[in-house]
This record gives structure tokens, C-alpha cells and sequence, in this order.
């Protein structure tokens, strides 16, 4: 028997088997992907607290389409989906490589709903670029994203995304990127980077989705209309929430939450981040 080789092959299972956390992250403006702020310290210092994944599976806000789709290509372009920001924005590129085999493998977790595109369709939108760029700045880490069917009802996807679960042990990092609190109708922009600027609503809607987080009780956020009128106005539109709800859906029981970044910013804004599980 060749020792060496049986605790190569052991080491590699430890390696595999290490479960990975699942991270909710709050991007805020696209801005944020070259800013220098507590944000960005933040993004940085989770990345820098967890394992190296080999692998990252993004659930971005702003990948909202009518059915489930995965990116399958090997090389997904770098997408600049806003308008009116500085030209050093629209320059920035995030050449990670793409994981044929990773969004095969999710196809069949959540079969039989997602279709994998192969084409230019889509890539990297700056729901993942403006964050994982601070968090693995190398861009060696393949990522693959997954949209979010905009049909379906917040408790399908809470439930959807529990099949996801077992990524968590194949070395997968998986990313939610939106908003908990998202009114960008509402949004102080005299003082739009001004940190710990809510209103009122606004400030209630981050107590009481931190509240439900925090005592694990997920299923209560799935019907965040019923739950109070600030959550109506934090929540006017469902994409910037539904990524909370994927990583939420990741905890196997008893599991520690973190989070980070708890801030309200200009107004109508939160950046409240988490990680579930160590
Ligand atoms: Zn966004």
C-alpha cells in the first residue's frame, strides 16, 4: 500500500466534503464595484474569512427572466447592464471562466426547470462582476449564473432553492447579490451615499427582515407583503429580494447567520449582507 497515496486521496475527500457558507451580499450602486468603502471591506473580508471555493454559483438580481436559465459558456462575457455612470465603469472587465459541468450539475439538482445557454446571451452582470471582483479580484474562480424565473411566486423559489443544498459540499460558493431594501423611486439623491440614511420605512423594513432572519423563521419572508407596509415600499419589485430568499433556503438546521455590511444608505437603500453557515 502506498501511503502517500491513500492520504493524497483522503486529503482530497476532506478538501471536497468541507462545507462552503452561502453568501447573501447587498451591491448597492454599480458604483461600489470601484469604490474603495466599508462595503467593499466588507465583501473583501467575507471572502477572505471563508475556504477558496472551486466554484461559484451566482443568483443575481438582475438576471430576471420568464423561466430558469443557467450560463453554460466557457468564457461569459462581462455585461455593463446600467447607464449614466462614469466611463471607468463600462471599462472594467471580469474575465473569470465559466463551469460547463457546474451548471450541468445544477441543471439536475433543480430539474427539470433550467435550460443552460451556451450562446452570448448573457454572462456576468454586474449583480456578480461589481462584488465577486473584490472578493477574488484574480477572476480565476469559474462562476456560473443562475436567473431567476419572474413568473413563479417568492415560496416557489425559497423551495426551489433548498435543491441547491448540495453544492455546498462539492467546493461551490453559492452568491445571492441584490437588496433587501430596494426603492430606487424613493432614493435620496442629494444624499445617495450618505451611510445610515434611511427613512423611517425604511429603517422598519431592515428590523423586521433582520428580526426574521436572525431568529431563522424564513418561511415568514416568503409573504413579505403581508408583513407590514414598510415592507411593501422596501420591497416594490420582487428581483432585488428573491436572491436573500436562495441563500436563506441554504441552511441545514442550527446552522450559525451572520451579517454584515448593515447599513440603510441614501434613503431607500440597504446593503445588509449574510452568510449562512461557517
Ligand atoms: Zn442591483
Amino acid at each position: 500500500m502506498n501511503i502517500e497515496k491513500e492520504i493524497e486521496k483522503y486529503t482530497e475527500v476532506l478538501k471536497t466534503s468541507e462545507k462552503l457558507p452561502a453568501l447573501f451580499v447587498g451591491h448597492g450602486s454599480p458604483m461600489n464595484a470601484i469604490a474603495n468603502n466599508t462595503f467593499v471591506d466588507g465583501f473583501q473580508n467575507a471572502a477572505n474569512s471563508i475556504q477558496t471555493p472551486q466554484a461559484i454559483l451566482c443568483i443575481s438580481a438582475h438576471w430576471f427572466t420568464p423561466g430558469t436559465f443557467l450560463t453554460g459558456m466557457q468564457h461569459p462575457k462581462t455585461i455593463h447592464d446600467f447607464g449614466g455612470f462614469p466611463r471607468e465603469l463600462y471599462q472594467i472587465e471580469y474575465p473569470a471562466p465559466g463551469n460547463k459541468d457546474l451548471a450541468e450539475t445544477t441543471q439536475q439538482l433543480l430539474s427539470p426547470n433550467p435550460s443552460i445557454i451556451d450562446d452570448s446571451e448573457w454572462g456576468l452582470d454586474h449583480g456578480s462582476w461589481s462584488v465577486l471582483r473584490h472578493m477574488y479580484p484574480e477572476a480565476t474562480i469559474p462562476v456560473v449564473q443562475l436567473s431567476i424565473d419572474y413568473t413563479k411566486p417568492a415560496s416557489y423559489h425559497f423551495e426551489l432553492a433548498k435543491q441547491l443544498r448540495p453544492l455546498r459540499e462539492k467546493g461551490v460558493l453559492i452568491v445571492g447579490s441584490g437588496n433587501i431594501v430596494h426603492n430606487l423611486r424613493m432614493v435620496d439623491w442629494q444624499n445617495v451615499d450618505k451611510i445610515d440614511h434611511g427613512y423611517e420605512w425604511a429603517s422598519e423594513a431592515r428590523e423586521i427582515v433582520n428580526k426574521a432572519i436572525i431568529s431563522h423563521n424564513y418561511q415568514s419572508l416568503t409573504d413579505y407583503k403581508k408583513l407590514s407596509t414598510s415592507l411593501q415600499l422596501a420591497i416594490p419589485t420582487p428581483d432585488h429580494f428573491l436572491p436573500l430568499l436562495y441563500i436563506l433556503a441554504q441552511e441545514n438546521k442550527n446552522e450559525p447567520i451572520n451579517l454584515f455590511n448593515d447599513h440603510l444608505v441614501g434613503g431607500s437603500l440597504s446593503m445588509t449582507s449574510v452568510q449562512v453557515g461557517e
